[in-house]
């Protein structure tokens, strides 16, 4: 059997923060990946994607986007490339090809199996991805016979797509992203648009992730917000990354034809039975939108930020009239689902009693109730900005500090 102090799971970017930070504590420690370092960017994301955050925000610890252009959006495999090359340069201990199938807690710390090998280690982390599996809702299983269904980790581009109308279960980024560009292909799209988070691409001539971050608003801690289980829940941003930096809000996407309806609420008989609440969904997105332009404006002003231009407001989310509510599955119209209806972690291999009735897994700003054990990745896990490459490199350093107390103390 093979000993460490610390097995890491994962070797993404939160893996390869937290092993900086164990390394910079002299912790010894391993990473173990099951593919290769930056493995979800390499195999789970879509041939268009960009990041939706600007490269300047592409932080890591003792690391920084060193390009030339900090205001565009890298690829993801421009972001797989950074990754790669954050693990060497930090000479990562990483054992690539190796899949972590059960970690159990024993005497003095945990055993960790492996696909290769057996590890003893005094701390475990897992860092094995918030977004690794695609959560699809069970009305899928009433979907009628001959549609393609695709989750956005298996969606690659628009010539994998059979012909033929596609609906897109979900509007935040991933739905609003893959429903453009399949219209764009040419295919009738339908987008079913339940809770959303509405955001322009730039606001008074900065990218909004700019003045999100200037006002600390990323930077809002697990334990000082009122709700943290909603604000864990909250759906993606609706924002993608394009050099001519444009807003793909859904006034955008009706505008070149996407046909918009209400959240898929049921599916019977072949009948897809849509949401009639569609006006309320908008104007909860618009209403939270104006809240966070305030914010902003009253940041700005007492920031004297005034030279940057006048405060914006944004015309309200447009509904159609009248918005459909159901669709015949049956017809032919409908060839293809995309189920953008988000993705969640999978802690299977964690054999250890920390799961709740939910199957979700308790933890204290990552934390977990088993000594020694920790979690990182995770939505809003310390902070608002936790699952974005830019909330590692914090969110690590508290979990070395916790974990450093810990040994110094067993
Ligand atoms: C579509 C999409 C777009 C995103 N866009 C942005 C963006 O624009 N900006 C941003 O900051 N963030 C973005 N994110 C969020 C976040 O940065 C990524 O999800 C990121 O990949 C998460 O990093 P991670 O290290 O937590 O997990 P991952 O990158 O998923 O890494 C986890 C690693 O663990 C490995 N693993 C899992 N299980 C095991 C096991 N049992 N044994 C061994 N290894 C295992 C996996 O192979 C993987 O390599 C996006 C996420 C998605 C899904």
């Amino acid at each position: 059997m093979l000993k460490t102090t610390t097995v890491v799971v994962g070797a993404g970017h939160c893996g390869l923060a937290m092993s900086r930070c164990l390394a910079e504590k002299s912790i010894d420690h391993v990473v173990l990946e099951r593919g290769e370092v930056a493995n979800s960017w390499h195999t789970q994301r879509w041939d268009s994607l960009r990041l939706l955050t600007p490269n300047w925000m592409t932080r890591l610890p003792d690391y920084a986007y060193r390009g030339d252009d900090p205001d565009g959006y890298l690829s993801a495999s421009e972001t797989a490339q950074l990754i790669t090359d954050y693990a060497k340069e930090t000479a990562a201990p990483v054992q690539a090809n190796t899949t972590v199938t059960s970690v159990r807690s024993v005497e003095r710390g945990y055993l960790v199996h492996t696909d290769q090998d057996t590890w003893h280690a005094r701390t475990v982390v897992s860092a094995s991805g918030g977004s690794a599996v695609a959560r699809v809702p069970a009305l899928q299983h009433a979907i009628p016979a001959g549609i393609t269904n695709l989750t956005p980790t298996e969606y690659r581009n628009p010539s994998e797509v059979p012909d033929g109308g596609v609906l897109v279960v979900g509007a935040s980024a991933s739905g609003i992203q893959i429903a453009e560009e399949l219209h764009r292909s040419g295919r009738p799209v339908t987008l079913a648009v339940g809770e959303h988070v509405r955001m322009p691409r730039t606001y008074r001539g900065r990218d909004i992730l700019w003045w999100m971050d200037a006002t600390g608003l990323l930077d809002e801690r697990y334990d000082e917000i009122p709700d943290l289980p909603r604000a864990s829940r909250l759906p993606s941003m609706q924002l993608v990354g394009t050099p001519e930096r444009k807003t793909l809000d859904l006034n955008a996407l009706r505008g070149i034809g996407v046909q918009l309806v209400g959240r898929l609420a049921g599916i019977r008989d072949g009948l897809a039975q849509f949401s009639g609440s569609l006006a309320n969904v908008f104007t909860l997105a618009d209403l939270k939108l104006g809240r966070l332009l305030d914010t902003i404006d009253t940041w700005a002003a007492k920031a004297g930020l005034e030279d940057l231009g006048p405060p914006q407001r944004f015309a309200p989310t447009q509904v159609p009239s009248p918005a459909r509510l159901t669709l015949d599955l049956r017809s032919g119209e409908i060839q293809t689902i995309i189920w953008a209806t988000g993705l969640r972690p999978d802690l299977s291999w964690l054999d250890v009693p920390i799961f709740d009735r939910k199957g979700r897994v308790g933890h204290d700003g990552g934390v977990t109730a088993s000594p020694g054990l920790y979690l990182i990745g995770m939505p809003f896990l310390r902070r608002r900005k936790s699952t974005l490459i830019d909330g590692a490199a914090a969110d690590a350093a508290d979990l070395t500090g916790h974990l450093v107390r810990y040994l110094d103390a067993t």
